[in-house]
């Protein structure tokens, strides 16, 4: 008999999570005014909001932070972590922060300016904020095929080289860059190609316009390499890594995804003239080039996390937990993006409640019924998140409506996958029943969805 899968690590040290009743979640999700942002965690029983920072360390992670030198300057622990960066991207030049959008503001603060215009597969939302904020444009060039949530294409989070050529050359001499996100995070965690990576990066390269790789979940989009694309089985998942890093510019990582880690980031580049521009910034923002808002021992956990992360079983064992996840949706029929992504299952809030119109937010409306079902904290990844216009104010209704499931790194077993699956379909058998959405009574003017109030209708 052929042994079954399982973990690449045994669990060493728990944390308990407590269940609660569906009156005490009605009444801590009325009081978080149909946010779940703003619940306590202490009132969600398993927490899918996201999986960034809320990985477990390893124990080689937590024996480092025990060698941190906290030195202000010329730390052994950025030296350490430095060199992590350098072998395993190639990039020469390092600015550590304390996490990626952190590393967006003091990078885009020496390269974005008023009227620029920035090409992207679906930047992510602190990326577009950080765009927007300096009164340039985030223009989306992921290919059309991302949405439809039904079609099963193996690299869904490819840049459409015919969208991206056209802002290219209508905007000559204003593009200071182009984003390239791996995984496309915002259409459902889908990888990009190789090859896509390498055709993106050589037609802006011939328009003079640098690449920058937005990479949190860059060893995941390494793995669908090597699992899908022809010519890279063999290939060992830093090698892949190296490659997708050899092409572009620049990269900013969110070190709270594939780093393993609950807190940091970084800047990496060969460019000396914007390492030059960013360590400006980095040092009134972020702090000394060599610390750049993060603890020396966070500095040691993370040069670990990296290297840990970049191993083909760590992978394996997170993907196929998520797609362990997706095949359970699969048997009780319920819509999500297809195929699965890396670090969460998409849910298509669009086709579960289509009796409510958009208008009323059918993610949102989803998010609340699976809270107040079993006390899962999803996240909203949809026409909250999309934010308005920044010229019309209008919602911005044009993308999907997604209930993102994040599944945190070696955190749940596969019972709670069960537990999840099992929450969700006892929605979508009753999805009928819910007759109307929810509508906003408060929400800030950028980045919304973490703040924004809302009643139920
Ligand atoms: C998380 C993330 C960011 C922002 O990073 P933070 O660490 O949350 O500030 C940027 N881009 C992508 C693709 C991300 O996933």
């Amino acid at each position: 008999m052929q042994l079954p899968f399982a973990e690449s690590w045994k669990i060493k040290m728990v944390e308990p999570i407590r269940k609660s009743t569906r009156e005490e979640r009605e009444k801590w999700l009325a009081e978080a005014h149909n946010n779940v942002f703003m619940l306590k965690s202490e009132q969600v029983y398993i927490d899918l909001l996201t999986d960034s920072g809320t990985g477990s360390m390893s124990d080689r992670q937590w024996a480092a932070m025990m060698l941190g030198d906290e030195s202000y300057a010329g730390a052994r622990s950025f030296f350490h972590f430095q060199e992590t960066v350098q072998r395993l991207t190639g990039f020469k030049y390092v600015i550590p922060t304390h996490q990626g959008r952190a590393a967006e503001n003091v990078l885009f603060s020496h390269l974005v300016k008023a009227g620029n215009v920035v090409p992207g597969n679906a930047h992510f939302d602190t990326t577009k904020g950080h765009i927007e904020f300096r009164k340039a444009t985030a223009i989306d060039v992921t290919v059309d095929e991302a949405k439809d949530t039904q079609l099963e294409i193996p690299f869904k989070g490819n840049v459409s080289l015919e969208k991206l050529e056209k802002v290219l050359k209508e905007n000559q001499g204003n593009v200071p860059f182009m984003v390239l996100t791996v995984t496309n995070n915002t259409v459902g965690g889908q990888p990009v190609s190789m090859q896509n990576i390498r055709e993106t990066c050589e037609l802006c390269h011939k328009y003079g316009v640098p690449v920058n790789m937005d990479s949190a979940r860059f060893a995941e989009n390494a793995y669908f390499i090597k699992t899908r694309e022809k010519g890279y089985e063999n290939k060992t998942i830093k090698e892949i890594a190296r490659e997708m890093f050899s092409y572009v510019d620049s990269m900013t990582m969110s070190a709270k995804k594939d780093g393993l880690v609950n807190m940091g980031g970084f800047i990496a580049t060969n460019k000396e003239e914007w390492y030059e521009g960013a360590k400006a910034f980095c040092i009134p923002f972020e702090g000394f080039l060599t610390y750049g808002g993060m603890n020396g021992r966070d500095l040691e956990a993370l040069a670990v996390g990296l290297d840990e992360n970049t191993e083909f079983d760590m992978l394996d064992t997170r993907i196929q937990q998520v797609q362990y996840l997706a095949k359970k949706l699969d048997e009780y029929g319920i819509p999500y993006q297809r195929p699965a992504g890396g670090h969460a299952i998409f849910v298509d809030a669009d086709r579960v409640l289509d009796q409510i119109p958009k208008e009323e937010f059918p993610a949102q409306t989803l998010t609340c019924e699976l809270y107040l079902e079993a006390g899962i904290r999803a996240c909203e990844i949809g026409y909250l998140l999309a934010d308005r216009d920044p010229v019309t104010r209008e919602n911005r209704f044009g993308g999907n409506d997604f209930v993102r499931l994040c599944i945190p790194r070696r955190v749940y077993t596969n019972n709670h996958m069960d537990v999840i699956a099992a929450a969700l379909k006892n929605v979508y058998d009753r999805r009928h029943e819910v007759k109307r959405g929810v509508r906003i009574t408060w929400e800030a003017e950028l980045m919304r969805h973490f703040t924004v109030q809302l009643e139920r209708l």
